[in-house]
């Protein structure tokens, strides 16, 4: 391709120009620089997955059996999971913005990850209402 400032042949994959360094590819240039949200996805995700994968020792304890009325059992509930929802919930929400830009393997890992969470999640809070 060729630079738009100096006209002079450049590589396709450049980002700027080495003649006159005029910036070429913006787009790529953007999907480096937003590659945080991303990160920050998956490790908000990985720890979502950690926070509930302590909260399944809720099923061997069953501690929340106490909780006779259904007021107490929903605020334990909402309790076990409220930690790994929200941090799923920021985790998605970047993942997505992310992926608007292009898909990378991290905004792809913290969507999954967000995922799993979720599912998780729904698993555990319904199984202590169920109970
Ligand atoms: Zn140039």
């Amino acid at each position: 391709m060729y630079c738009p400032n100096c006209g002079k042949q450049v590589d396709e994959k450049a980002v700027v120009c080495i003649n006159c360094g005029c910036a070429l590819n913006f787009n790529q240039l953007l999907s480096k620089k937003s590659r945080g949200k991303g990160i920050a996805s998956m490790v908000l995700g990985i720890l979502g997955v950690v926070y509930s994968l302590a909260g399944f020792s809720i099923l061997t304890d069953l501690s929340f059996l106490n909780y006779e009325d259904y007021a107490s059992r929903i605020g334990y509930a909402i309790g076990t999971v409220l930690f790994q929802s929200v941090f799923a919930i920021i985790a998605i929400c970047l993942a997505i913005s992310e992926r608007k830009e292009g898909k990378n393997g991290f905004n792809t890992a913290g969507f999954w990850l967000s995922i799993v969470t979720f599912i998780f999640v729904v698993i555990q809070f319904f199984a202590i209402m169920a109970y």
